[in-house]
């Protein structure tokens, strides 16, 4: 391992020539959130200019912190999910088995549940919305109001964001500490235009304390693009392959495009592999010009591979929320059999929409079915009842593609979690090495699980981060 190079670095205590301070690499949710909690706390701990007697530093490579934050919940940052941590540690996946994820959250997310977390944004000037379906949004609707928050604090406890450079390679030392090899940004991400660099060439710092913080490989275009994962190997950590997750389903020669922009809430989706039922939800489903979209398919999609097959349950009225498949298919045939006796010379197409399929659907169902446009129920056969009951709670589609790292929301797989102290937030392998965020191998459903775990890990670390700075 190198020792600590001679002349120190710019995180140097001066004069001490040892490593000092905390340098965070990533200026996302987890990264700023970490940096201000634990600044906050130096300051506490140590009186005034804790913060300064004690660095914390934040390199971001982009020109500004905070770009995926900024485009969440579609620009209205869904920050959390209204629900005690046992219903919220439901919603993730990752860790390899199932529950690895949830067990190694939970220390987190106890820590600072969607409560916590939404009263230390409160404190700050945020209120917040709940919506019925428990996603919780800033009152203004503005995702640039949480950063701004963050990095209103950020500016008052001093922590430095160094934007535009990037972190290139990190080194363990032999006596402790790190040293770290940043450099202004060379290549913009895919697809951004060039960000303002700071002059100069690559800067070698030394520090006491790290946190990788660099996110996933999805959305390149905000900055994180898998550095992280590079770097934690280089420190011996094994990672879990990282993969897009949240993605949309593709389909190859899509026989609902016509039909895209309808969404249906309550919808259902069963995913089947080699003809065997792999697992089945339901929730609010988006048909889009290339195929499948809206947080049903994007929570499923994590389990789908390509070429799987996939069956929609369209919502209709009288058939149970949430109904199962095989359920599903039952109450239809039993409400259309009903529908044929009470208004035998109603169309076909006007009864499908009458149960609250889109016109658009309905006739185009009843095309599938074999049906002509002036089909009665009358007319019905008990083969095309069932065709029709099939095609509503169980319309086949094969899949052709998931979306890539572009267009998927999150990140799956990642820093191996065996490998890091749910507890800490610590690495098992290098002292002093933390990790949170996304980077971490934990996927959340789409519904404010991925911004909370963010921040909750990052707090996690930096409490852990101040418990060792002060030892
Ligand atoms: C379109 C979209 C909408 C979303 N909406 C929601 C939502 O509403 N609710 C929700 O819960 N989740 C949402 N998510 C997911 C959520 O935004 C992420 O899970 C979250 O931002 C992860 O936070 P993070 O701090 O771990 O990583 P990031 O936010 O990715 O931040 C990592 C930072 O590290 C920087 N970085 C990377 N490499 C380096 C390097 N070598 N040196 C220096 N800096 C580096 C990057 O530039 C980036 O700023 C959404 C994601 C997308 C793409």
């Amino acid at each position: 391992m190198p020792e600590v190079p001679e002349g120190g670095s710019g995180s140097d205590r001066p004069g001490s020539g040892q490593p000092c301070g905390t340098l965070i690499i990533g200026g996302g949710p987890a990264g700023l959130f970490a940096a201000v909690r634990l600044a906050r706390s130096l300051g506490g701990q140590s009186g005034a200019g804790g913060a300064s007697a004690w660095p914390v530093r934040v390199l971001e490579r982009m020109g500004r912190p905070g770009r995926k934050l900024l485009v969440s919940g579609s620009g209205r940052c869904n920050i959390a999910h209204d629900a005690a941590v046992d219903e919220l540690l439901g919603c993730y996946g990752g860790g390899g088995k199932p529950g690895s994820a949830a067990r190694f959250l939970r220390p987190a997310l106890t820590a600072l549940d969607s409560p916590a977390l939404l009263a230390w944004f409160a404190a700050r000037g945020l209120a917040f919305t709940i919506e019925p379906n428990g996603k919780v949004f800033p009152s203004s609707g503005r995702a640039s109001d949480v950063l701004a928050a963050l990095l209103a604090e950020a500016a008052s406890l001093g922590v430095q964001i160094i934007t535009g450079c990037r972190a290139l390679a990190v080194t363990a030392l032999s006596g402790g500490g790190f040293l770290v090899e940043a450099g202004p940004e060379a290549r913009p991400a895919a697809g951004t235009v060039p960000e303002p660099a700071p002059s100069g060439g690559p800067e070698m710092m030394t520090v006491n304390t790290i946190l990788l913080a660099t996110g996933g490989i999805t959305w390149p275009v905000t900055g994180s693009s898998g550095d992280g994962y590079a770097l934690a190997a280089s420190l011996g950590h094994p990672l879990v392959r990282p993969r897009p997750a949240l993605a949309a389903v593709y389909v190859h020669a899509w026989e609902l495009s016509g039909l895209s922009g309808l969404s249906f809430r309550d919808a259902g989706l069963v995913l089947r592999r080699g003809g065997k039922r792999v697992c089945e939800r339901s929730g609010d489903l988006l048909i889009t010009h290339e195929g499948l979209s809206g947080p049903l398919v994007l929570d499923l999609s994590r389990n789908i591979e390509k070429g799987e097959l996939l069956e929609i349950r369209f919502p209709w009225e009288g058939i149970e929320k949430g109904s199962s498949q095989g359920r599903a298919t039952l109450e239809f045939v039993a409400l259309l059999d009903d529908a044929v006796l009470r208004g035998p010379r109603l169309l076909v197409r006007t009864a499908l929409s009458s149960g609250g399929l889109p016109r658009a659907l309905s006739q185009y169902l009843c095309e599938k079915a074999g049906l002509s446009d002036e089909a009665t129920l009358a007319s019905l056969s008990r083969a095309s009842r069932r065709e029709l009951a099939r095609l509503v709670t169980a319309f086949p589609l094969t899949v052709s593609a998931l979306g890539g790292a572009e267009t998927a929301m999150v990140t799956a797989g990642g820093v191996d979690l065996r490998s890091v102290d749910s507890a800490t937030m610590e690495s098992r392998l290098v002292s002093g090495l933390f990790f949170a965020g996304e980077i971490l191998d934990y996927d959340g459903d789409t519904g404010g699980y991925n911004l909370h775990a963010a921040f909750a890990t990052g707090a996690l670390a930096a409490a852990a981060i101040l418990g060792k700075t002060l030892r």
